[in-house]
């Protein structure tokens, strides 16, 4: 498998640390309001990824953090007189229905910011410690300067940021590069910690989630969406370092973002998208074929031309699998041998470990459903052909987090279907056209 790295800024062909395992880590939501649907892009990519990895017989280790501390959090709470745990929670429950209604796997672990404070304040410690963070009127900063290579995930120079960056007025900290890793506070949701009461910044969470969950760093993949190589994931790996002298992943994976057709979208779905609508609109399985439509690193269009055609496609795969799990089931007294199509599965695992490649991987799906339509069309048909491409469409579906129903016969289905094809071969075309428009009202043809 090659995927890109975002730290080599190359292709590079996937090792785990641990042979048939991989440690994943992606960064979850902020959790102050419903999932917008370009947060859901990231959810199908990583899931349908892991799945990639499943599929070919590695053990994944799948950790997404909540943020659930945070200044629009505590804001939110306060709006709605409430605590910011129990603000936090309609929105972490919202979360985890868009990820169930979008066919994802079940997350390994979920930690929570407000779960996760003694490491927190613990790993802060260490750095104030070891002279990487420094104490300012309660508040704890993180000196950038002493990483050296700093800038190294999003390819800036240290002396180039510097040249940007530029302070705040109010700001206290000694270098306008230097970010917060507590802020002192009594508003709000606060903690108790060595340096004074507050809470803390937003960097510092994920670093001590992967080193809590998985005990050992680096990890093989920390992914994660293109806004978040700088600062975030840059501070990330600039903490890890400083307590650890230590990568925190191997590679570090950005899916694009997604790209707004505005006015046309607007008339529509609103300005705002939140996932669900989309879901509730489009449904599961065209949500989620449309999200891996473009290749991840790729923006992704998202409009109502290509929602129109994310829905035609679905439609078109789906139809004629159903066709054909239909024929199959009626052909009662074949008996259909047990193999799979490798060469279609092959083909389709080549573009899809080609750093997750799923617009080619989309075309052999459609080489297949042609090649399925071919076959149940034959004047002759092949039940073994048939029902070996529907296993392989099965598969490459599964791995893609399209659901497909269960076609299940009842026995007056079958008796129907085999009265349709008795008048048929007896040339009552009167009683076969009534047949058949039976079947075809219970989409049995
Ligand atoms: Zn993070």
């Amino acid at each position: 498998m090659k995927i890109f790295n975002t730290l080599s800024n190359q292709i590079e062909t996937f090792t785990p640390i641990e042979e048939g395992k991989v440690k994943m880590y992606v960064c979850g939501p902020t959790v102050y309001n419903h999932a917008h649907i370009g947060n859901a892009r990231p959810i199908v990519i990583f899931d349908t990824f892991r799945r990639l990895l499943e599929a070919q017989g590695y053990k994944v280790s799948y950790v997404s953090n909540f943020t659930d501390v945070d200044d629009k959090i505590i804001a939110g709470a306060k709006a709605e007189g409430m605590k910011e745990t129990e603000f936090t929670k309609k929105y972490i429950e919202a979360y985890l229905k868009v990820r169930e209604d979008l066919h994802t796997l079940k997350l390994t672990s979920t930690p929570k910011v407000t779960e996760t404070m003694d490491a927190i304040i613990a790993f802060i410690q260490q750095m104030i410690d070891d002279g990487y963070a420094y104490i300012i009127d309660g508040d704890v900063y993180f000196s950038v300067g002493k990483i050296p290579d700093y800038g190294k995930l999003s390819k800036q120079k240290l002396e180039d940021l510097q040249v940007g960056a530029r302070i705040d007025e109010n700001d206290k900290k000694a270098d306008p590069l230097d970010f917060v890793l507590w802020k002192k506070t009594d508003e709000g949701i606060q903690w108790d910690a060595p340096w004074g009461k507050g809470r803390p910044g937003w960097h510092t969470e994920c670093v001590v989630m992967i080193n809590n969950e998985f005990k050992h760093t680096p990890i093989d993949i920390h992914g994660g969406g293109m806004d978040l190589r700088f600062p975030h994931h840059e501070n990330e790996m600039a903490q890890e370092e400083a307590v650890h002298h230590d990568h925190l992943a191997n590679y570090w994976m950005h899916n694009g973002m997604l790209v707004f057709d505005g006015e046309k979208m607007s008339k529509s779905l609103g300005n705002v998208v939140l996932a669900k609508d989309v879901i509730e609109r489009l449904g599961s399985n065209v949500t989620r074929w449309l999200l891996n439509s473009a290749h991840y690193r790729a923006p992704l269009k998202f409009n109502e031309e290509a929602i129109e055609q994310a829905q035609t496609e679905v439609v078109r795969i789906l139809s004629s699998l159903r066709q054909a799990q239909v024929k199959l089931a009626l052909a009662t007294n074949i008996k259909v041998s047990q193999v799979s199509h490798t060469e279609f599965k092959k083909d389709f695992l080549e573009a899809m470990n080609d750093d997750l490649n799923t617009p080619n991987g989309y075309k052999v799906v459609f080489d297949v459903v042609k090649q399925l339509n071919t076959e149940i069309r034959a004047r002759d048909i092949s039940y073994d052909r048939v029902a070996e491409l529907i296993e392989a469409l099965e598969w490459m579906l599964g791995i893609l987090g399209i659901e497909v129903e269960k076609v299940v016969l009842s026995d007056d289905d079958r008796a129907l279907y085999a009265k349709w094809q008795k008048a048929k071969a007896e040339k009552d075309f009167a009683a076969a056209d009534s047949y058949r428009s039976e079947l075809a009202k219970r989409d049995l043809l």
